[in-house]
């Protein structure tokens, strides 16, 4: 393939060059242990700390607060199990139904162990129903756990509202941040959060690496159990290749922020204006103010998600669809279900996340082969006859 246009930031991106600059002295040259005893092993603990530094100062904490893990599934897992086992005596988890599956699928393996769960709906635009959420919190809710933003749609979260009323009722507030992370102004000294995840490919920085911020002073009961590493929140030797990575990913986030909300805005703009004018039957999906800047998700009507990747893949364009194959049958992702997206709809819904490496002539090249891609594709789908029929009706 000649050339790639990579607009599914939100599943994973490249990793910058400068953090892989930053990386590769430790692999060869600076490969000790930060915990030796010896010279050649405790320099690499000053570099460390300065990632710790660097991470912190992009979330307004302090390094103290920061436990480094190996990516958001584990940061949501620990927070999530660690918090349930400091705090025995409660045992209701209060969370959405369209969290990732790093909380959801953990919330419903802890149901069967005896945790009550209670899962909050979302409505048609994907905006949390706070108000079911206030009257399901219980004296016994040790954890309300709510995403920052939807990695389907972009759609944010009153998070800073969801923990007031956690707090009310004496329970820890958990977001995981993962999308949220490089993408929202965060300031975690002003904030109400208790514990925070993030991972570190979602924002430039290598897979396999995330970070747990944990507020000073919240119960928590670490998940690896071994060393001393993390000031004993985190068992495991530190990764600290990736460590350094994430700490120079932080910074360039941090710099960079600015860039994704005013050009990496205005190209997911550009894109989803151009597409809803020159395509029929196409709307976007989620609440359009309050969602991250590089995300849009949008339903093309009467055809399958999954042929429309394969069209876009053909050009070299990588984007995402709103149905999973699950056991040979299309079944549209848990988020669509949750906000009610019709079957026909949710089945057609592409999801494309940008990031500050995009160009506005790569927006350009996809705004302009979508129109064709769906006129295609809808003549030769069953859906496409059907939607024939329903737009003649
Ligand atoms: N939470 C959200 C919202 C995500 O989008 C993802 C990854 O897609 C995760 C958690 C899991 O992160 P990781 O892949 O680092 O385990």
């Amino acid at each position: 393939m000649d050339r790639v246009i990579y607009v599914d930031n939100n599943a994973t991106t490249t990793v910058a060059p400068e953090v892989l600059d930053a990386m590769v002295p430790f692999f060869c040259e600076r490969y000790g242990n930060a915990s030796s005893m010896h010279a050649f092993g405790g320099t690499v603990r000053h570099d460390l700390d300065a990632a710790r530094e660097k991470v912190a100062m992009l979330l307004g904490a302090t390094p103290g607060e920061i436990v480094f893990t190996s990516c958001g599934t584990e940061s949501d897992n620990t927070a999530v199990i660690g918090t349930l086992r400091a705090n025995p005596d409660r045992r209701h988890v209060l969370t959405t139904r369209v969290e990732h599956p790093a909380i959801r699928s953990l919330c419903q393996y802890l149901a069967k162990a005896h945790y009550e769960i209670t899962e909050v709906p979302v409505n048609r635009q994907g905006e949390l129903d706070v108000e079911f959420l206030a009257d399901s919190i219980r004296p016994d809710t040790a954890l309300v756990s709510v995403m920052w933003a939807n990695n389907e749609t972009g759609v944010i979260f009153p998070i800073e509202q969801v923990a007031e009323i956690a707090h009310a009722a004496g329970a820890v507030f958990h977001t995981d941040a993962v999308q949220a992370v490089g993408k929202l102004p965060i300031n975690l000294a002003e904030s109400r959060i208790d514990l925070l995840s993030l991972s570190g490919h979602k924002f430039h920085a290598p897979k396999g690496i995330g970070a747990l911020y944990v507020r000073r002073g919240t119960k928590l009961t670490p998940l690896l159990i071994g060393g001393h590493q993390e000031h004993g929140r985190r068992g495991g030797t530190e990764n600290s290749a990736s460590i350094v990575g994430l700490g120079t990913a932080a910074e360039l986030a941090a710099e960079r922020i600015d860039d994704e909300n005013t050009r990496v805005k205005a190209m997911r703009d550009r894109l989803e204006q151009r597409i809803l004018e020159s395509t029929p039957d196409c709307f976007v999906n989620g609440a359009r103010d309050e969602r991250l800047p590089n995300t849009t998700n949008i339903s093309f009507e009467y055809v399958e998600g999954e042929a429309i990747l394969l069209r876009l893949d053909e050009l070299g364009i990588c984007a995402s669809s709103g149905s999973a194959c699950t056991s040979g049958s299309l079944e549209p992702s848990h988020v669509m279900r949750a906000m009610g997206v019709p079957f026909t709809a949710a089945h057609g819904s592409i999801r494309f996340s940008l990031s500050v490496y995009n160009t506005g002539e790569e927006i350009d090249f996809i705004a302009e082969h979508i129109p064709r891609i769906i006129q295609d594709l809808r003549a030769i789908s069953p859906y496409g006859a059907r939607g024939e029929e329903s737009r003649r009706t």
